[in-house]
C-alpha cells in the first residue's frame, strides 16, 4: 500500500516558519487531526504501517506547525506533519546547510 507523502507545501511552509524565527509553540495541538486517534499509530514499531497516520497528517490543519515543532525539538521518533524520522533527517540537513 502506498502511503501519503508530506506535501511540498507543508514542508516548505515549515522550513519557512523555522527560518523566520517565529516561535512554533504548541498551541496547535488542540486543533490536531490526530488528537482523538491512538498515539501508537504515530509511533509504530518496526514494520507497522504508517498509512493511517500519514493520511491524518495529510488532512491536518496544523501540519505545518507540527512538522516545524518536530524539527525544532529534534524529535527522533514518530510521524510528525506527515514526515517520518528519515524525512526529517533530510530536512534537518537542509536546514543545517542553509545556516
Ligand atoms: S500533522 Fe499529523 S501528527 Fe501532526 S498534529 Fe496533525 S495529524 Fe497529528
Amino acid at each position: 500500500m502506498r502511503t501519503a507523502r508530506p506535501t511540498a507545501t507543508v514542508v516548505d511552509a515549515a522550513l519557512e516558519l523555522l527560518a523566520s524565527g517565529e516561535p512554533v509553540g504548541d498551541d496547535w495541538r488542540d486543533r490536531a487531526a490526530c488528537r482523538d486517534m491512538p498515539n501508537e499509530l504515530f509511533f509504530p514499531t518496526r514494520g507497522e504501517s504508517v498509512a493511517e497516520a500519514k493520511a491524518a497528517c495529510a488532512r491536518c490543519p496544523v501540519a505545518v506547525r507540527c512538522l516545524a515543532f518536530a524539527l525544532e525539538s529534534r524529535e527522533q521518533h514518530g510521524i510528525w506533519g506527515g514526515c517520518a524520522e528519515r524525512d526529517r533527517r533530510v530536512l534537518r540537513r537542509q536546514l543545517g546547510s542553509a545556516a
